[in-house]
């Protein structure tokens, strides 16, 4: 095989988001999601209860080149738990190169992928097991977790796409909070949002959902 060509891969994933034949992995704990929920005092309260070593979602992922045409590939596994009202969450990105589409396929648990424009368009779509999500490009996305189990998801994506996080920072925070009702989930208008800055679409780094 030609050193430029990427060996295939062969991936065995488990609906609890194992995956044998990762090349990486990370997680992201409690410490690291200041000021991605909107109740400070929630938060604040649960890092002293839980401690900020506690596992919020971790991730595992094949990757090799990260050419144009390439993917990723991977699966995000996100503990339930709330913050205040809010339910779990990853931190939410859109893609460095806003065009990039991303697939999410629910493999456990149930949630909602969360997507918004920079031009406040906003929908919860919401997730189980067998049901996916496609993300187009210029879509704001993160998972909530809206259940009790961890919220499993295989993602598939371009592997030039990149991260920018700081758009939703940027922001005041997503337009819209997932929070717990009597029946379950809803969304609702977060106060703080002042709107997505464009100009925000020009920091990218190179991992992360
Ligand atoms: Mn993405």
């Amino acid at each position: 095989m030609s050193t430029t060509v990427p060996e295939p891969g062969h991936l065995k994933i488990g609906a609890d988001g194992s995956m044998q034949g990762a090349t990486s992995s990370y997680t992201k704990r409690l410490g690291e999601m200041g000021g991605v929920y909107r109740d400070e005092d929630a938060y604040q309260a649960l890092l002293a209860e839980l401690g900020p070593d506690h596992l919020v979602y971790q991730v595992q992922e094949h990757r090799n080149v990260t050419t144009e045409g390439a993917l990723i590939i991977g699966t995000s596994t996100l503990l339930p738990g709330r913050v205040g009202d809010e339910f779990a969450v990853t931190r939410g990105h859109l893609h460095a190169l806003a065009d990039r589409a991303e697939l999410y396929h629910c493999l456990s648990g149930t949630g909602v992928m969360l997507l918004e424009t920079v031009d406040g368009e906003s929908q919860a779509v919401p997730l189980q097991a067998g049901e996916a999500a496609h993300v187009p490009g210029h879509w704001i996305h993160r998972s909530v977790n809206t259940g009790d189990e961890p919220f499993v998801t295989l993602f598939c994506y371009p592997a030039d796409a990149g991260q920018d996080y700081s758009i939703i920072q940027d922001a005041g925070g997503m337009a819209s909070l997932v929070v717990g009702t009597e029946n379950g989930w809803a969304t609702r208008s977060n106060p703080d949002h002042h709107g997505y800055t464009t100009a925000a679409v020009t920091a990218s780094s190179n991992r992360g959902i």
